[in-house]
């Protein structure tokens, strides 16, 4: 042959072989974990990079494919991620990633082509632990990849409803769910749901539920059906875990349990099964200094009279704030309270004027004083603090006061019923003089959160009085009379309940 024609030959021979791929060794593609046979990919060689057609791998991951003949763009999506490959560009999109693979792709025979190797690299990227290329043995690895989002369903009676529990591989949020019920069934439209009808009928029924019918109405929607046992009057979507849609069903019966659990909580909230008893002061605030005697003794003396006839007579927890001769702070004492949810924090005083004819019983709830006496009662009360080191009662002017009794107090009116019914049997069970039921800024009531009042039984700066307060008869009296006004306020409250 003449040597130019040779030439040419070559020359020809080698642009085939550059233009052209050519046949190479087919991947072998295992699937683990799923009952899938062994397969393989054929690949094509091209420039030394090794091509395969992205319909037959999409076809190997179970994805769909979809593509623009106009762009010519492929559209790979897997799950609900998007893959992207546009023709003769080594550039690929996965959602709004951008990714540059070393070679270019191939348009060809009407088969598009991916370089093996950086698209298997892309995809796995997304599917860590899914799909898989080795080199060495020329595998590609899948595991676990299905084309669904929606794993499975469960069904769990709770004592206040039907719970339905979708697990997923996706975070859908509670806008993607729609729900709506007709003719006894509850269909769930899950937006971008993707469902495996057989797999997920096989849901165990419970509850309410009685079958379970799951279709993928269209490439965007899954719907469940469930058909119910009874109709349901309150259904909800909620996504708290981001790959878990739940949906709450509640029946006329879950809601009547409702009801009735909720009047049981506020039964509880009435049942009176504990009480604080505050003995006033104590310790180095002796309280209002008499003649002869000092007010803490006798808060002190009347409270433990009174936690013993509680004890004997009921089945009512009694708490008292102080039990020797020592000085709780004044928050520390309805803190207590609260601690402890008493039902009733009762605080026992004794009261003093300058005016020694004043004499007489009161009672006392939080609130802004009406009357200078109020105040006077109060500002004594409130002296205590001076023994308290570092005060926080500093900034409660009457206002502010005002703002925080109404804010705090949510037991306001049931302490005035409280202690009207104290006072009450005080002033004819004691034959004292009835000085009424007030209100004041007592600052050992502020913060209780039940209801709470202020015992001032009689006036130690009253001669005859105080003879009466170190009485052990008197105190007796007091204790029978703050007794049964309680006993009282319990029948109130607890009637009907
Ligand atoms: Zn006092």
């Amino acid at each position: 042959m003449h040597n130019f024609y040779r030439n040419i030959l070559i020359i020809w021979l080698l642009q085939l072989a550059f233009q052209c791929p050519t046949y190479a060794q087919s991947v072998a593609v295992k699937y683990r974990n799923l009952n899938q046979p062994e397969t393989s990919l054929p690949t094509v060689e091209h420039n030394n990079v090794i091509f395969v057609s992205l319909y037959r791998f999409a076809g190997v991951l179970n994805g769909a494919t979809h593509f623009d003949n106009r762009t010519k763009k492929l559209t790979l999506t897997l799950e609900e991620v998007t893959i992207v490959a546009t023709a003769f560009n080594p550039f690929v999109l996965v959602g709004n990633n951008m990714f540059q693979m070393t070679s270019e792709t191939l348009l060809q025979d009407n088969d598009f082509l991916v370089p093996l190797n950086d698209f298997s690299a892309i995809i796995t990227r997304f599917f860590p632990d899914r799909v898989y290329y080795d080199k060495a043995t020329n595998t590609l690895e899948i595991s676990e990849f299905r084309n669904t989002n929606i794993l499975s369903i469960q069904i769990e009676q709770k004592a206040n409803g039907n719970l339905i529990r979708m697990v997923t591989t996706r975070r859908f949020a509670e806008a993607d769910v729609r729900l709506r019920d007709r003719h006894g069934w509850l269909y769930a439209d899950i937006y971008g749901g993707r469902v495996d009808s057989v797999a997920l009928s096989q849901t165990t029924r419970q509850g309410i539920v009685r079958q379970i019918v799951p279709q993928q109405v269209s490439d965007k929607t899954a719907q469940i059906g469930f058909r119910l046992t009874e109709p349901v009057l309150e259904k909800q979507v909620y996504v708290e875990n981001p790959y878990e849609i739940l949906i709450t069903l509640k029946t006329k019966n879950n809601i009547a349990d409702e009801l009735s659990s909720e009047l049981e909580r506020e039964r509880k909230k009435w049942l009176l099964d504990k009480i604080v008893i505050d003995p006033g002061h104590g310790g180095k605030d002796p309280g209002a200094v008499g003649k002869f005697s000092y007010e803490k003794d006798i808060t002190l003396a009347i409270a433990f009279k009174l936690r013993k006839l509680i004890q004997e007579r009921t089945k009512i927890q009694v708490l008292m704030t102080r039990e020797d001769d020592r000085l709780p702070k004044l928050k520390d004492r309805t803190e207590f309270a609260n601690r402890n949810q008493a039902k009733l924090f009762i605080s026992i005083h004794v009261n003093a004027n300058p005016s020694r004819r004043l004499h007489g019983v009161s009672t006392y709830f939080l609130g802004p004083e009406k009357s200078d006496e109020a105040r006077e009662v109060a500002l004594l009360e409130n002296s205590v603090i001076k023994y308290e080191s570092e005060s926080q009662y500093d900034d409660l002017s009457n206002e502010n006061f005002i703002l925080s009794t109404m804010a705090q107090n949510v037991y306001n009116f049931e302490s005035e019923d409280l202690a009207a019914m104290v006072q009450q049997e005080l002033a004819t069970g004691c034959d004292l003089t009835d000085l009424g039921v007030r209100q004041g800024n007592f600052w050992v009531l502020l913060g209780a959160s039940m209801p709470n009042i202020i015992v001032e039984t009689a006036f130690i700066s009253n001669r005859q009085e105080e003879k009466r307060l170190n009485s052990a008869e008197f105190q007796q009296q007091v204790a029978e009379a703050i007794f049964n006004g309680i006993m009282k306020f319990k029948q109130k409250y607890e009637k009907g309940i």
